[in-house]
């Protein structure tokens, strides 16, 4: 087995929560209200994730699928000369994809996935999960309909981080053990999520102040760390850990910079 690596948030105080980061072969959600760094931390993280391992990155390339089109290049310049990577490099780095729609996610990963057996990618950006499925299919009557599409996307990128079972060769799924030539993905997956203004919303999944991330169990289960982030005091951002399978819950202060997520 390929060994798990840990990619810096760019913030030490975020990162020492993360005991160490955001961790390759699983998938990570970061959710919060507007404002609290969700797109920034996929900005830096992007940077950070080609650093070498001493630096807190993964020496791989990145994979990026935006879909509230807020991806932007200048940031991923000004981040990267602050780690001292030269600002185009940095951005031929990043595959970045616009998803339109959820069927368009959807074929991104795929196509994705295809690009990942080369072995030299080791992160995947996802801002944000829900925005696509939420915009298509807001009926009340659709929720259903939502919740088996977002789980035929979340399995795939579950299957995508580990890099094992399944593959899609042509279209056709493909049991791994038929192709053993493929590595392991080893890919970190950072998805962003928004939280529900409801506040009459169940408050099986709220976190600090009933915040409380969209997606349902579906998303829940597909998620194996979930932080939430927040405004603190002035400009001081607020990270707590909710769901982990080897992180305390604690909180961290972090601040958004010219050069990304910082202390
Ligand atoms: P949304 O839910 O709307 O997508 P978000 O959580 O993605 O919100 P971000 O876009 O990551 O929020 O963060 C926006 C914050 O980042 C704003 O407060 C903005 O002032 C700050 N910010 C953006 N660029 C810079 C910069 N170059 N220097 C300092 N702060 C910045
Ligand atoms: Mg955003």
């Amino acid at each position: 087995r390929k060994k798990v690596v840990r990619i810096s948030t760019g913030s030490k105080q975020f990162d020492s929560i993360l005991n160490g980061g955001f961790q390759s072969m699983s998938i990570s959600e970061v959710f919060g209200e507007f404002r609290c760094g969700k797109t920034q931390l996929s900005h830096t993280m992007s940077v950070v994730a080609q650093l070498p391992k001493e630096l807190g990155g993964a020496a791989g390339r990145v994979a990026y699928i935006d879909t509230e089109g807020t991806f932007r290049p200048e940031r991923i310049s000004q981040i990267a000369e602050r780690f001292g990577i030269d600002p185009d490099t940095a951005q031929e780095n990043i595959s970045y994809a616009r998803a339109l729609n959820s069927e368009h996610q959807l074929e991104l990963l795929n196509t994705l996935s295809q690009a990942f057996v080369g072995g030299e990618y080791r992160l995947l950006v996802i801002d944000s999960i829900m925005n696509c499925f939420r915009v298509d299919y807001c009926g009340r009557g659709e929720l259903a309909d939502r919740q088996q599409k977002l789980n035929q996307f979340l399995m795939k990128l579950a299957h995508m981080a580990e890099g094992e079972k399944y593959y899609y060769l042509r279209g056709f799924l493909v049991a791994l053990a038929d192709l053993v030539w493929l590595a392991e993905f080893n890919v970190c997956v950072l998805m962003t999520n928004q939280v529900q203004s409801d506040p009459g919303a169940s408050a099986l999944f709220a976190g600090a102040d009933g915040r409380k991330p969209v997606g349902g169990h579906v998303l829940a289960h597909a998620s194996t760390t979930r932080v939430l982030l927040r405004k603190g005091r002035g400009d001081e951002r607020v990270a707590k850990i909710q769901d982990s399978p080897d992180c305390a819950e604690r909180e961290a202060i972090y601040v958004i910079t010219n050069g990304g997520i910082n202390d």
